[in-house]
């Protein structure tokens, strides 16, 4: 089979202007980036506000392992299959981070058959969003070490200054430096740090706006760092506001673009799904259900993480309401969850899969927890045999949920038909009875011990000395009444990325508790989460190229 990047290249794109034209757009409602990619204007937006809004399908899947399950693929490949149905099904997913896209080989634009395009372009740079969400996440830092060095007017606590700078590449070496050294011409000297951009607030709330005026204020609200008197020292006391939003005005129209079939895909926003809640933007999600019947959309990692926060956050901020749940699932992954080692995964193992089946087992029931039907996706490899494929249909259906089996990724969208069909049926049969987990009103370390009880499993919660004191803190600042956000290693159900499969009788600890008053949540740090990641020993960047013709090389 042909690689990923060779397939999209083999694929002649429509111009974006016609995949718009048959959604009903016209091409005053579209910002052109080329032939291929296009912004959506924000007036074409507000326009379409009448529009009855589409049924919305969320795209997750079980605890992640190194053998991959396929979300995105899986995805794209369902709604290429709807649209052969003549359904008019549109995709909201997340773009690419550059970081993991030179460190760990594999793409974020689906795989084989299930593909957008123009890949390279979406995997590189794309429109520009991210680079504004890093000139505007540091544009704050910026002013804020100014704030220090011209004679620190707003009393900012140096020993408290929770704003980190940002880049959209994955580098240890900037995990921990020194800023401002120098001499006193230079700035305050202290202890700074990258986050990877993706892993910025920013990212977060430009994912989570619901207009230019809304990010302006999440902007302004977002916290920097504590004063001598532990008061919270915002974006909005650094006046940085106004100009935080005007560098974002163009990064916060969705970008459009289209599957290797042509048919229509929102690619917008992308923050990571451990540290911050890892879904598309809100705007993105609704331009797909205006305009479409179908509006499919991904959360990151496993349902314990991605899909959590888009039923608990996502969801209740933006006033969506899901119609159906798609779990993905591969026969190589559960092998996993049951104990086959990593390159034990081609040889047919029935006992592996049944003890594996346990960690999509939780996943389903969880999602029945929030009121929504199930569909679990059998993303299909080559080396599945035949029983085992019949092993977990069996399981799956014993369990009360639909299952089909995908074969996007060999096959496009003729791959997908089984999938869509179960789909429609769900749709048409079985109510969604969407409700979040919990209720805003409960304490944060409720609605935390709500999560780890009720969706990872947990016996308990401990909560670290520091966390305590956080909690402390947040009642006091009364920000009790917002949805926390876990980070959490998405390998597990529970904290310790080992334990695979379900795993029983484990406790979460909470070492600490940030505010993103910007998001609008909490974040509660159960183990330790990298905010900036590293390249592996040989990054995917080594074997990447460009031919003097301009062809691109090696990218996936
Ligand atoms: P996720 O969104 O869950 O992270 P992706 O859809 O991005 O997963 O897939 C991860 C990687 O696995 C991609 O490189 C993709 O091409 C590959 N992949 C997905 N499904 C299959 C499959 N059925 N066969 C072979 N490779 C696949
Ligand atoms: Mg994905």
């Amino acid at each position: 089979m042909l690689t990923d990047v060779e397939i999209a290249q083999n694929t002649e794109m429509e111009p974006i202007i016609d995949v718009a034209k048959r959604l009903g757009l016209v091409e005053d409602d579209l910002e052109l980036y080329g032939k291929y990619k296009a912004k959506i204007s924000l007036e074409a937006i507000k326009n379409l506000e009448k529009n009855d809004n589409g049924k919305l399908i969320l795209v997750t899947s079980i605890n992640p392992t190194p053998a991959g399950e396929g979300k995105t693929t899986t995805m794209i490949g369902l709604s290429q299959a709807l649209n052969k149905l003549g359904k008019k099904s549109v995709v909201a997913m997340r773009e690419p981070s550059l970081g993991p896209c030179f460190g760990i080989k594999g793409g974020a634009a689906g795989g084989g058959y299930a593909q957008v395009v123009p890949m390279e372009d979406i995997n590189l740079h794309f429109t520009g969003d991210i680079h504004a969400i890093t000139t505007a996440n540091n544009l704050i830092a910026a002013m804020l070490d100014n704030s220090l060095h011209q004679g620190n007017p707003l009393h900012i606590d140096q020993r408290q200054i929770v704003w980190k700078r940002a880049i959209d590449l994955n580098d240890r070496a900037l995990r921990h430096i020194v800023a401002g050294l120098g001499g006193k011409a230079n700035g305050v000297p202290r202890e700074d740090g990258f986050d990877i951009s993706v892993a910025s607030e920013v990212m977060a709330i430009l994912c989570l706006a619901s207009s230019l005026e809304d990010l302006k204020k999440r902007a302004g609200r977002m916290v920097v760092a504590y004063d001598y008197d532990n008061k919270p020292v915002t974006v909005d006391d650094l006046k940085a506001t106004g100009a935080v939003t005007l560098l974002l005005k163009d990064a916060i129209k969705p970008n459009m673009v289209q599957t290797l079939d042509h048919t229509p895909v929102f690619v917008h926003g992308g923050p990571f799904a451990n540290i911050a809640h890892g879904c598309n933007s809100v705007m993105a999600t609704q331009l797909a259900l205006k305009l479409g019947d179908y509006a499919i959309t991904e959360a990151g990692f496993g349902a314990d993480l991605g899909a959590e926060k888009f039923l608990d956050i996502k969801c209740p901020q933006a006033g969506l309401k899901p119609d159906a749940v798609v779990i993905v699932a591969t026969i190589r992954a559960l092998k996993m969850h049951g104990g086959s080692h990593k390159t034990d995964l081609n040889n047919e193992n029935l006992d592996t899969l049944k003890k594996g089946i346990a960690n999509l087992t939780k996943h389903i029931e969880n999602i029945h927890k929030y009121g929504l039907p199930s569909l679990v996706a059998i993303n299909v490899f080559p080396t599945d045999s035949f029983a085992e494929l019949s092993l977990l249909k069996t399981e799956v259906e014993f369990m009360g949920s639909d299952v089909a089996i995908s074969e996007v990724f060999g096959k496009g969208a003729a791959g997908g038909i089984e999938m869509a069909h179960k789909l429609l049926k769900i749709l048409e049969t079985k109510e969604s009875c969407y409700h979040p987990l919990y209720s805003l009103e409960l304490s944060i370390e409720e609605k935390i011990r709500r999560i780890a009880e009720e969706i990872y499993g947990a016996h308990d919660v401990v909560f670290t000395k520091k966390a305590r004191n956080q909690l402390k803190k947040i009642k006091a600042l009364e920000m009790e009444n917002l949805p926390v956000c876990i980070a959490k290693t998405q390998y597990s159900l529970s904290d310790d990325q080992t334990l695979l499969g379900r795993p029983q009788g484990f406790d979460i600890t909470i070492n600490d508790l940030i505010p993103n008053m910007g998001a609008g949540f909490i974040v509660a740090i159960a183990g330790s989460i990298m905010r900036m990641p590293g390249l592996p020993k040989v990054p995917a960047a080594n074997g990447m190229d460009i031919d003097e013709n301009g062809k691109i090389i090696g990218l996936f």
